[in-house]
């Protein structure tokens, strides 16, 4: 033990891929590729363990400073050079690298090792003064910024001043004599803004790097990345100590990175850029134009062979698309880094079934290797990457997609507007449900409130609707019908774009992409397919969805919300008569012109799925959604009663805004709404549960095998689900009487409210089926309004780490799981045959799928869009599940 240092050269590495905890990524790869018997610079990796030591005690651990030296012994020995020496002096380059790559940590600092003295016979040595002073001032410049913490502009600034001095434009017409002078101005600047001397002493040099490595683990920067991607705050980072090679020693060096394939495309060449007689980081900084690497084939033909050559291994040997460096020095190939690249959904899938047809991955590894989440990308319209933006404001990217329309204020000017062949952006503070149908023409739909599962959000994801939500830099006003940004102003009919991948909002208009499925898409999700165990069906409300989800795969629907088809100018009218009816005559006569309406909806929909399951919740919003706002009836009644016109109007207004009075509610989400409402006002379900039935009859009239299953939601008690249970029996056999069929169908319940979880076992009893709401069971289990949570404190409680995730958006398997766990657990005690699944917005995020599967529910529910995510995250979750037992088997 002791070990903290590891070294590596071509052949002899002490590392290796495995040991990336401990080395970093970076540290790993190179010990990995050392022992393939690539070329790469010798050097050594201070381990991720000393980071921690450090960090904690704010001192080396025994020993570390001794192996340090005792691995530079090693470095010099391999390359026949000495640190800090003038006669063949060695350079170092000195980077940081954690398991995972991170753009927080500290930039790498080259040339470490130059000195006065080292300089003077590094001059000798390459017979090149401006090679040497320009290393020797990048030093400096780096060593300054990146250690000392100097502005990197005041470097600039010198740069700068000496190129206007000698009248040149680039940093290349700067001569020798001119870097020798800024080395020295940059010494100065270091001493004027640090008090010290830029330090001499090579060793020196290398503890502050190495020190300044160490503390960047707890930079701003990298603690706020870690935040972001979740990455552990005791993983620490390594240090890597290696032997500098030079790309910019003449037309025989030049330097590049590249991908084994087109990350991209996933087209399968080598993909990159390259610069002859340039140093690493020149690449990157853009300060020449680097050339692709097809052409290092005509350059450098042998360079090129070799380069095919090696990462060609390198991806054998990882099995995985490599992203890596390279630097020639004087006709010489190192390799600086490998790692797996970073890729597009579209070149991660493509890539994965080319690996598996050329035989490096079976298809099992195909399907673990693709982000469930990223197939979001594929399946909706983009904006072309090569459009130039004007980008205006951002707000949340709460629904993927883009799009591109004029704005507009109100839903039904957007249905206006839309009837005459325009396209339009639903602008809103907010959205509710009367904004439906405005929301379902318009092209995208933007907000200034709310967060990512708010209304809009919700309900434009479930149209497969690009949305921008929370985009608080926009003030909208509704009446005037504008909006303000930036100092713009939007009036009606101005065009705007979303990015519902981002959250930009951009001036005018842009051109976008549309989604295309490749072939391999196609063949990946058959895989997924036949890996995967849980079942996978879609909330879809109307024909139109119900016939894309089939497309993307869905078995079945898991929820048809029923509520939209209340709304609509031609219904909302009956529907406002059936809740201000006075007596039950009355609000049977209003809901009798529903019902041929909803059994045509319903109709639609069975058919399109055609053999599969369809659950149909009825009503669960409470009534009041349905009647005009209060606020704004009450103005209008008192202006008619002051223009003491139309007597009778007054009083129809004035008892539509007592019914409104008296269906007003403290706490609308915890009131009388779901089951309760079919409870009080049967008629309503009875109506619903009749159109359903008749449309099921209609259709096997008509030889179309249908699945009804009926959903009554929100039931805290057994007595609850009994009584409506068999009203919908009764209804059943009525129109199976009338209509002189038999059909088949259930009778099920969503479970939302913690009660009915923990009371499953009886419920269930009256229950076919369960569908756990997942949204309003997260709402009741932690006592949170979405709405209200999401705008005002979930922020703050994911910032202090209260929270380690949105539970609207991730379920919360701890406590929401949990009653899930043991709602399932009781039903199928009392009910062996209970179907159960969950539906609501997390049936399509894979950590929740992967629950689902875990806790041995048979189906996940989620909207359209989102079916080929749930369905891979469902094969990953068999996979993980068969991995698991392999393993506890082997012990
Ligand atoms: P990053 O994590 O940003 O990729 P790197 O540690 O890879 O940082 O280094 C940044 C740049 O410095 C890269 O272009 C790399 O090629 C170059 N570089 C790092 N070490 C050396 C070295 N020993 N010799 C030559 N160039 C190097
Ligand atoms: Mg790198
Ligand atoms: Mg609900």
């Amino acid at each position: 033990m002791g070990g903290y240092v590891y070294f590596f050269a071509q052949n002899r590495a002490e590392g290796s891929a495995e040991k990336k905890n401990l080395l970093g990524g970076k540290g790993a790869n190179l010990a990995e590729m050392a022992n393939l018997g690539v070329r790469i610079p010798p050097g050594f990796t201070i381990s991720t363990e000393a980071c921690l030591y450090y960090t904690a005690k704010h001192k080396y651990p025994d020993n570390l400073e001794e192996q340090i030296k005792e691995n530079l012994k090693k470095v010099e020995q391999a390359t026949g050079r000495k640190f800090g020496s003038r006669q063949r002096p060695l350079l170092v380059s000195v980077r940081s690298g954690a398991r995972i790559s991170m753009p927080g940590m500290m930039d790498t600092v080259l040339n470490l090792g130059l000195n006065d003295a080292s300089a003077e016979g590094l001059i000798q040595e390459a017979n090149n003064l401006r090679f040497t002073y320009d290393a020797y001032r990048r030093l400096i410049q780096m060593f300054g910024n990146v250690v000392l913490g100097i502005p990197a502009e005041k470097f600039e600034k010198l740069i700068e001043k000496k190129k206007e001095v000698r009248c040149v434009q680039d940093d290349i017409e700067l001569t020798g004599e001119d870097l020798k002078e800024l080395t020295d101005e940059f010494k100065e600047l270091t001493e004027k803004e640090k008090g010290i001397e830029f330090p001499q002493d090579s060793f020196e040099q290398l503890r502050m790097a190495i020190d300044a490595v160490f503390a960047s683990w707890n930079n701003k920067r990298a603690i706020s990345y870690r935040k972001i991607n979740k990455i552990p705050e005791h993983w620490g980072t390594a240090v890597n100590v290696q032997t500098m090679v030079f790309g910019n020693m003449g037309d025989d060096s030049g330097t590049g990175v590249g991908f084994t394939r087109d990350p991209a495309t996933g087209e399968k060449e080598l993909y990159g850029e390259y610069l002859i007689n340039a140093q690493g980081e020149d690449v990157v900084a853009g300060i020449r134009t680097p050339l692709p690497l097809s052409t290092l084939k005509k350059k450098m033909p042998a360079i090129n062979a070799e380069l095919v050559d090696i990462t060609e291994k390198l991806e054998r040997h990882y099995r995985d698309v490599q992203d890596f460096e390279f630097t020639i020095e004087k006709g010489t190939l190192f390799m600086l880094q490998t790692r797996s690249g970073k890729r597009t959904a579209q070149a991660a899938i493509k890539i994965a079934c080319d690996m598996v047809k050329e035989g490096l991955i079976d298809k099992k590894e195909a399907l673990m290797r693709i982000e469930p989440g990223q197939l979001d990308q594929l399946l909706h319209r983009r904006i072309d990457p090569q459009a130039k933006l004007e980008v205006l404001a951002s707000g949340l990217p709460a629904s993927p997609g883009a799009a591109t329309g004029g704005v507009v204020f109100t839903a039904d000017r957007a249905v206006e507007l839309v009837e005459k062949g325009e396209k339009v952006i639903l602008v809103r503070k907010e959205t509710s449900p009367e904004d439906i149908h405005g929301m379902a023409v318009a092209e995208g739909i933007l907000t200034a409130r709310g967060g990512r599962t708010s209304h809009a959000a919700v309900v434009a994801r479930g149209m497969g609707k690009c949305c921008v939500a929370g985009c608080e830099a926009i003030k909208v006003n509704e009446k005037e019908k504008e909006f303000r940004v930036n100092g713009f102003t939007f009036k009606e009919g101005d065009f705007i774009s979303l990015d519902g991948n981002t959250g930009r909002v951009i001036k005018g208009k842009v051109s976008t992409l549309e989604p295309e499925l490749s072939a391999e898409f196609t063949e990946l999700m058959k895989w997924a397919n036949e890996i995967k165990t849980l079942g996978v069906r879609a909330n879809a409300d109307t024909p139109g969805d119900a016939r894309l989800a089939r497309e993307l795969g869905a078995e079945g629907v898991g929820l048809c919300r029923t509520e939209h088809m209340f709304f609509g100018e031609k219904r909302l009218p009956y529907v406002q008569q059936m809740i201000l009816a006075e007596n039950k005559e009355d609000r049977k006569k209003a809901l009798e012109k529903l019902e041929p309406m909803q059994k045509d909806d319903f109709k639609g929909i069975l058919k399109e799925m055609e053999g599969l399951p369809v659950i149909i919740r009825l009503l669960d919003p409470p009534l009041h959604e349905f009647l005009p706002n209060y606020e704004d009836l009450l103005v209008e009644v008192s202006k008619l009663r002051m223009e003491k016109t139309d007597e009778k109007r007054v009083r129809e207004k004035e008892s539509l805004l007592e019914k409104i009075v008296a269906l007003r509610e403290v706490n609308p989400m915890l009131g009388h709404r779901g089951c309760r409402l079919g409870i009080t006002f049967p008629e309503v379900y009875d109506m619903q549960a009749r159109a359903v039935f008749e449309a099921v009859a209609e259709l096997i009239a008509e030889k179309i095998s249908v699945k009804p299953e009926i959903m009554i939601p929100l039931v805290v008690n057994e007595k609850e689900l009994a009584i409506l249970r068999k009203e919908v029996i009764r209804i059943a056999e009525e129109v199976m009487e009338e209509k002189k069929v038999k059909f088949e169908y259930k009778v099920g319940t969503m479970i939302e409210l913690p009660r009915a979880a923990l009371c499953a076992g009886k419920i269930a009893q009256q229950a076919d089926f369960f569908s756990y709401g997942t949204n309003d069971l997260t709402q009741t289990t932690f006592g949170f309004s979405r709405d209200d949570a999401e705008g005002k404190f979930i922020p703050i409680y994911l910032e202090d780490k209260i929270l380690t995730d949105n539970p609207f958006e991730i379920l919360d398997q701890e406590g929401v799981g949990e009653l899930i766990e043991i709602g399932t657990q009781r039903g199928r005690k009392a009910n062996k045959d209970l179907e159960v699944g969950i539906c609501g917005e997390h049936g399509g995020e894979p950590s929740s799928v992967k629950f689902c599967h875990r806790i041995g529910l048979d189906y996940v529910s989620c909207s359209p869009y989102r079916i080929p995510i749930a369905r891979l995250a469902a094969a990953q979750a068999k996979l993980e599940e068969d991995m698991l037992k392999e393993e506890v088997r082997a012990k």
